[in-house]
């Protein structure tokens, strides 16, 4: 830790493991799957008290009407969480935002719902690395940079998010992204690294949809020329999707629903698919494709669709302020002797969200962990306290030189 100041090393020195781990550990046995009214309010109860410890006012935000396309293509209010917002020195003339999530993907029924230690190291728990770790990551950090004895004292005005719909896209809580990310000069965002300590880069967008296609039903045998058959035309469009596939854009039909008995020609059918995009402009062109293909399948088959959806995580790209912030970060790492590296992913979360307000944003600031997403999921304890030094370093740089190097 050789290039540290003496005042960052006091900043530094109390920061210790067991209470980051106490709150990960009392957060992880609550069960806050994104559709978890219960939990959401309880995960969302017990980190305003945690949070309070900071300086600012906790408030929690009602989310934004969602809505989805239902089995019978008609759209359908989605419950959603309410999401906790902390803002510690607005006046300041350097902000930063943190963002995290407490929605987790494991429902209130799913069979993972308790951690056990895999070995002194490795606790395995439903979201303990995705990403309860990484909030209890995060305040420790901040308590760490509020507790700083400094000669100027803690400066740095900053807004904590912690929605509750991110691994379902974020669409509850988009607005008060948006909203929070104006007007700050970085984003710290607390998804889980890599055991190695590999950090995300770019990543791609991401966009969900739904094609509602009503056809006319008719007798499979008498008349079936008067019919309009909805799940071909529904298969039509899939297969036109599909053939839109390319370097930097994915696309996934993923579901047709619908149908009707074998004896008749089905009406509806509704097309479930993703697309991911690299770049904006992809995203555009992918956009104004998906708009002519529907228009075209529907011409051809006789039949009525509605599209619904769009791009909710546009495509992030690195800007030379994302490099800086990087830099930053990097340096930070190494004066603490902790292992880091770069790579692009294939994944998508509210960074992408952050970086197309232009904040640059650094979106794998919490615990290293593995297999999130999955019964296997775990964390690496000794990277809690570690993380928590990472951020509180980051921070009290950030206050003194803003986002360019030190
Ligand atoms: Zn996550």
């Amino acid at each position: 830790m050789s290039g540290l100041t003496g005042e960052e090393r006091d900043l530094l020195a109390p920061v210790e493991r067991e209470p980051i781990l106490a709150h990960t550990l009392e957060w992880a046995a609550i069960n806050s799957g994104t559709a978890n009214m219960q939990g959401l309010a309880a995960m969302a109860e017990r980190l305003a008290a945690a949070f309070s410890a900071l300086p600012g006012e906790v408030r929690l935000s009602d989310p934004a009407p969602v809505e989805k396309v239902d089995g019978q293509g008609r759209p359908r209010a989605v419950p959603h969480g309410r999401h906790l917002v902390l803002s510690v020195r607005p006046e300041a003339a350097r902000r930063v935002i943190l963002t995290g999530h407490m929605d987790t993907v494991y429902a209130a029924d799913h069979p993972f719902q308790t951690c056990d230690w895999l070995d002194a190291n490795t606790l395995h728990g439903p979201g303990t690395a995705d990403m309860k770790g990484g909030l209890a990551v995060m305040l420790a950090g901040l308590a760490a940079y509020e507790r700083a004895n400094s000669k100027l004292g803690p400066a740095l005005g900053y807004d904590v998010l912690i929605n509750s719909d991110e691994e379902t896209g974020s669409l509850s809580s988009a607005p008060l992204i948006t909203d929070l990310a104006r007007g700050k000069i970085a984003a710290l965002t607390y998804e889980p690294a890599l055991p190695g300590g590999q950090m995300a880069r770019a990543r791609p967008g991401s966009g969900n949809y739904a094609v509602v296609v009503h056809g006319r039903s008719a007798h499979a045998g008498r008349n079936p020329e008067e019919g309009r058959n909805a799940v071909l035309a529904a298969g039509d469009l899939a297969l036109r999707l599909a053939a839109m596939r390319r370097p930097g854009l994915s696309v996934n039909p993923a579901r047709i629903e619908g149908g009707a008995p074998n004896n008749t020609v089905p009406d509806l059918a509704i097309l479930h698919f993703n697309m991911r995009p690299a770049t904006s402009e992809l995203a555009a062109e992918a956009q104004a494709f998906i708009k002519a293909a529907v228009a075209e399948v529907s011409a051809a088959h006789e039949v009525h669709m509605h599209l619904h959806g769009q791009v909710s995580r546009p495509p992030k790209a690195i800007s030379p302020a994302t490099e800086a912030l990087y830099g930053v970060v990097s340096k930070a790492a190494a004066d603490l002797g902790q292992p880091m590296s770069w790579k692009d992913t294939g994944g998508v979360c509210d960074g992408n969200n952050i970086a197309a307000c232009g904040v640059p944003v650094l979106d794998t600031m919490g615990a290293l962990g593995g297999a999130i997403h999955s019964p296997d999921e775990f964390l690496l304890a000794d990277s809690l306290d570690a993380r928590a030094r990472l951020t509180a370093l980051v921070l009290y740089r950030l206050d003194r030189h803003g986002v360019l190097p030190a």
